[in-house]
This record gives structure tokens, C-alpha cells and sequence, in this order.
């Protein structure tokens, strides 16, 4: 599934306040029309209104492909010292991860590929559907 929810936004640069679609889970065989934002930069982006400043939103986003099998989470760069968020992982950076949750979430849910930059998450996205079509078709694709 996909989570996303209206939150109200301050701009960091005027303090404005607005609403913006926060996604935290965006599932592209749900969501295809997001998938294309993504590529163009607009998820979590806050456009201000009243200065026009472009801010990134600092929230952690899961994107999975159910029909190819993969899973990319995107972390902001700030959470990496967060404590909580360390006890997350083994020593090896795989999810420590609670065993019952583990058993219900699909096999490729375990081999959760993380990256802490928007544009690396698009990149790996590309890198997997090129490589998912070049194995079925013995074809790299262009576009
Ligand atoms: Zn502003």
C-alpha cells in the first residue's frame, strides 16, 4: 500500500505555513502518477506560496515495485546520528528488524535497499528497471 497524508509545512526560509502531501510510502503499481512526480523532484517537495522557495521535506519515504520485487527506503541525511534509528540495524546494516513483522512482509521487504539521497533513490529505481528488463528481454532499454 501507500501512505501519504496532508501535513501542514513551515518554510524554513519565511515561516510560512502551508499544506503539502507528505508521502512516506508510495507502492508504484498504486501509484503511477507518483512515481512520475518522483522523477521530476516533486515528492515532499514544499513549494512556498508566499516566497517561492524549494525545500525538500525531511521525511523518510519507502518505495516498493511488488511487480519486479524490490523495495528502496529513503532516509534524510540528519537521522543517521538518531539513536532510535541506529537500533534499527545490525552491525552489518541489514534491519535488526522484529522477527513477526518480518515473516508477514514479502521476501524482497527483507532486502530493503537504502539510500539518504532523493536523487540516488530515482537512480537505483532506474538502475532495477533497466536491469529487471534486460534479464526478461536480453535488451537494455534506453528510455
Ligand atoms: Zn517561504
Amino acid at each position: 500500500m501507500s501512505i501519504n497524508e496532508s501535513k501542514i509545512i513551515v518554510c524554513p526560509h519565511c515561516q510560512h505555513e502551508q499544506t503539502i502531501q507528505i508521502w512516506q510510502s508510495l507502492n508504484v503499481s498504486l501509484d503511477k502518477d507518483a512515481k512520475k512526480d518522483l522523477f521530476e523532484g516533486k515528492i515532499n517537495l514544499m513549494e512556498c506560496q508566499k516566497c517561492h522557495q524549494k525545500t525538500l521535506v525531511p521525511v523518510p519515504l519507502l518505495y516498493h515495485d511488488p511487480a519486479r520485487k524490490y523495495a528502496v527506503q529513503y532516509y534524510p541525511t540528519s537521522i543517521i546520528r538518531n539513536e532510535q534509528f541506529l537500533s534499527q540495524f545490525k552491525i552489518d546494516g541489514t534491519y535488526a528488524g522484529d522477527q513477526d513483522i518480518q515473516l508477514e512482509a514479502p521476501d524482497y521487504m527483507r532486502r530493503l535497499h537504502i539510500v539518504f539521497n532523493m536523487n540516488e533513490l530515482v537512480t537505483y529505481i532506474v538502475f532495477r528497471e533497466v536491469l529487471a528488463d534486460y534479464h526478461l528481454t536480453g535488451k537494455v532499454m534506453l528510455n
